[in-house]
C-alpha cells in the first residue's frame, strides 16, 4: 500500500522495536476503511489505539526478520521455511502465558522474547542486539576447477579474505579468519573454482539494547534449521528457570553460560545436552 510522505515520517517516529508491528496495523485498518493510501490521520489513530491499549497487543514474543525474502541479491541463504519454523515453535512455548504469570502489574513490549533472523552478515534486522540473532551463512569452497586469475573474487571480497598467489597454476586462497561467510566470491567466480560449501546460519546469544547495552555473543559454527530449534527451545528453557519478573533473556545469560552451552551443548544445569 502506498504512504503520504506525512504518514511515512510518522511511522519513522514510532520505537523501532514495535514500528514493524504498529506499522502493518496501520496498513491493514487503512485497508479495512477501503483507503487506497495511508495518512497521517491513519497512523495517528492507529497509534492512539495501540498505545491505550498496549497490553493487550503483547503477544510474549518479537519475531524479526531483514529483507531478504523480498528478493535482496545479498542473502546468504534462501531459505523461507525458518521463519514459519520459529514462529510455530514461539507459540508453541506460550511466551505470553508465562509472561503473564511472571510479570507484577501491567505487561508491555519491552518484557518480550526477542529473536532476529538477518539472511546474510550485512544483519540489517540488528540480531546482535536481539536476545537470539541468526545470521545466514555461506561458506566459500575451492574446488578442482581451474582458476583463470582473474581477480573477481578478490575485488568481490569486501573483507580481504581471499587472495591469489604468486603460483601460477594454484587457485584462490581463502583467510578462514577473515572470512564472514557472505558467499560473495562465488558467484562472481566464471570458472566455477569458488562453489558453495556448508549453508547454514550462525546464531549468536544475549544481545541488548537500554541502559546495559551489549552485542550477542556467538556460538562457534554455522547450524542448521533443525540446530536453530534446539537452540531456541534450550534458550527458552532457561529463560523460564531463571525469569521471575519479566527480566529480558539478555539479561539472565552469562558469558559462561553461551561457553558452556558451545562446549557441552547445554546451558548449567540443563538436564540433558542438547542434540547438536
Ligand atoms: S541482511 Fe543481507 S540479505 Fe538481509 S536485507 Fe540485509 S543485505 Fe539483504
Ligand atoms: S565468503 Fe565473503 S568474506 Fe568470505 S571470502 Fe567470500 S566474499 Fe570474502
Ligand atoms: S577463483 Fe574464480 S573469481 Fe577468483 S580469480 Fe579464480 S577464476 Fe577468478
Amino acid at each position: 500500500m502506498k504512504w503520504a510522505p506525512e504518514a511515512e515520517s510518522a511511522i519513522k517516529k514510532v520505537p523501532f522495536f514495535v514500528r514493524k508491528r504498529v506499522r502493518a496495523r496501520v496498513e491493514k485498518e487503512a485497508a479495512d476503511r477501503g483507503k487506497p493510501m495511508v495518512a497521517l490521520t491513519d497512523v495517528k489513530a492507529t497509534q492512539r489505539r495501540y498505545l491505550n491499549n498496549m497490553e493487550s497487543e503483547v503477544r510474549g514474543y518479537q519475531l524479526d526478520t531483514c529483507f531478504g525474502p523480498n528478493g535482496c541479491p545479498r542473502r546468504a541463504v534462501n531459505s523461507n521455511t525458518l521463519l514459519p519454523r520459529i514462529q510455530a515453535l514461539l507459540e508453541k512455548e506460550d511466551l505470553l502465558g508465562f509472561l503473564k504469570k511472571t510479570v507484577p502489574g501491567t505487561l508491555r513490549f519491552h518484557h518480550e522474547f526477542r529473536i532476529s533472523i538477518a539472511d546474510c552478515p550485512n544483519a540489517c534486522s540488528q540480531p546482535q542486539i536481539k536476545d537470539i540473532g541468526i545470521l545466514g551463512a555461506c561458506v566459500p569452497r575451492v574446488t578442482e576447477e581451474a582458476c583463470s586469475r582473474c581477480e573477481a573474487c578478490v575485488d568481490a571480497c569486501r573483507e580481504t579474505a581471499v587472495a591469489l598467489t604468486e603460483d601460477d597454476d594454484s587457485g584462490p586462497v581463502i583467510d578462514r579468519e577473515q572470512c564472514i561467510n557472505c558467499g560473495r566470491c562465488i558467484p562472481v567466480c566464471p570458472t566455477e573454482t569458488l562453489a558453495t560449501g556448508q549453508q547454514g546460519y550462525r546464531i549468536q546469544l544475549g544481545g541488548k539494547l537500554g541502559r546495559h547495552p551489549r552485542l550477542a555473543m556467538e556460538l562457534p559454527g554455522i547450524f542448521s534449521e533443525d540446530d536453530i530449534s534446539c537452540v531456541i527451545r534450550d534458550c527458552i528453557t532457561l529463560y523460564k528457570q531463571r525469569s521471575r519478573r519479566g527480566e529480558r533473556f539478555a539479561d539472565l545469560l552469562t558469558a559462561e553460560d553461551v561457553e558452556t552451552y558451545a562446549r557441552h551443548g547445554r546451558f548449567p544445569g540443563a538436564d540433558n545436552p542438547s542434540p547438536l
